[in-house]
């Protein structure tokens, strides 16, 4: 049993809320501070992938989680300039068990936000932090008010966490994401995340996203690329210009057209690319996005998150030293962050983008080259989120 800490948790995201969860349950004081009035977060679908879900089979919640989401099996993505596919990822290539999880975000929110209260954390809705000082172990609030001191402060605020560096500068292109009932009679396939190209200028993509609560109905999440500039005037221009660009790329995405009539049925998503440092400033250490913010194109986010929650966890243990402890946490997890910002920075332009010459080449020789042996497994182990054995620096095995 380590010794009891007094614990700030900045953000009840997910990395946040797995946090508590996890470091409450080794005996801590976690209390947790989220701008939020009613517990909940925004946004549309995720998917978790095996180092994710290795992470939750350890807290006890793969099952809970797995019954809320689809397994996905195959990543399909297809050039319309000249019909191939040049996005083909199936997870049995590295392993016949391997898959992905399609599921809403608030489904995951409210596995983690359940067990969180469960083991004891306490939580403070309606208040933003606007400043944390490491050496004092004291967060502020937009209103001026401190709390603590605390014996660790744990950033957990996302993407835009004020505690973080903020990115130079944001990504060009962001997406609207929508959730809708996964239609009945359709051609979209339920074991796989679709997508159609236009060079890198446009895409749009269906992935299937599971219920919000065992036997509701299915969903999916449908999300189009769209450069961070035009989002105004695509508020601003009647929902059938759009329709026609979205159904001219992907004809059949047509009996998910019908079912969008309002603009704010989107949540726009912005994205950016940043990893800030040092990660550790005396008690207080970032994780999550406030650490690695990137575009979701290898769709890693959530999983690096639940990464960082476990390796707190992990270093924590028996370890009554913070200092000691928080390095001990870098040890653990710095080189599959680096790894995986390097890669997603790589990886964003070949999907979203306005340049010619990297959709030009993804088409015409990526494409063929990705199909070659070893390209598959190699390619099914990356978006698994394996390189750099993440799983195995924590003590975690793949749970099947
Ligand atoms: C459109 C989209 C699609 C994505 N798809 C995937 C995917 O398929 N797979 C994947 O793994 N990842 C995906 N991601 C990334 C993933 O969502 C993030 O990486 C993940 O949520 C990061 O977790 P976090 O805990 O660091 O931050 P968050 O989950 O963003 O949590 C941050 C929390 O902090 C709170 N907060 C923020 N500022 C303040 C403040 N000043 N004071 C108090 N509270 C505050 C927020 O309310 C929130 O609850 C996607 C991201 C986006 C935007």
């Amino acid at each position: 049993m380590s010794q009891s800490l007094g614990i700030g948790m900045a953000g009840a995201g997910i990395g946040g809320l797995a946090a508590a969860v996890l470091l409450a349950r080794e005996g801590h004081r976690v209390t947790l501070f989220d701008q939020f009035e009613k517990a909940g977060p925004v946004g549309s679908g995720l998917m978790l992938q095996e180092t994710g879900l290795a992470v939750l089979a350890e807290m006890g919640l793969r099952a809970k989680v797995e019954a809320l989401g689809t397994p996905i099996l195959r990543l399909h993505g297809v050039s319309t300039d000249t019909g191939r596919a040049v996005l083909d990822v199936r997870y049995r290539a590295l392993r016949p068990s391997l898959a992905g999880l399609g599921l809403q975000r608030a489904a995951l929110f409210d596995v983690l936000h359940e067990a969180a209260m469960a083991a004891g954390a306490r939580i403070l809705k309606g208040t933003r932090i606007t400043a944390a000082n490491g050496q004092t172990g004291i967060l502020v609030d937009a209103g001026g008010g401190a709390h603590g001191p605390y014996d660790l402060l744990i950033d957990a605020l996302g993407v835009r966490s004020p505690l973080s560096s903020a990115p130079k500068k944001e990504l060009t292109y962001g997406a609207l994401w929508a959730t809708l009932p996964w239609p009945d009679a359709g051609p979209f396939d339920h074991t796989a995340l679709e997508q159609r190209y236009e060079a890198a200028r446009k895409m749009a993509g269906v992935m299937p996203s599971g219920r919000m609560a065992q036997g509701a109905p299915d969903s999916l999440t449908y999300f189009w690329s769209i450069r961070a500039d035009q989002y105004d005037a695509f508020r601003a221009a009647p929902l059938i210009h759009w329709k026609d660009a979205a159904r001219t790329l992907w004809p059949e995405t047509d009996i998910l057209l019908s079912q969008i009539t309002d603009h704010d049925q989107f949540t726009f998503a912005r994205y950016r690319h940043r990893t800030h440092g040092p990660v550790v400033e005396g008690r207080l250490v970032h994780i999550g996005d406030a650490w690695h913010a990137a575009s979701p194109q290898l769709g890693q986010g959530a999983n690096m998150a639940l990464l960082d929650a476990y390796g707190l966890m992990k270093a924590f243990h028996g370890e009554a030293d913070v200092a000691r402890a928080l390095q001990r946490f870098l040890r653990l997890r710095a080189f599959h962050v680096r790894l995986y910002q390097l890669m997603t920075w790589a990886f964003t332009p070949v999907y979203q983008s306005d340049g010619a010459v990297n959709p030009w080449l993804r088409d015409r020789f990526a494409a063929p080259l990705l199909r070659l042996w070893p390209a598959p497994p190699i390619l099914a182990g990356l978006v698994a989120g394996g390189f750099g054995s993440p799983l195995k620096r924590l003590g975690l095995k793949a749970a099947r």
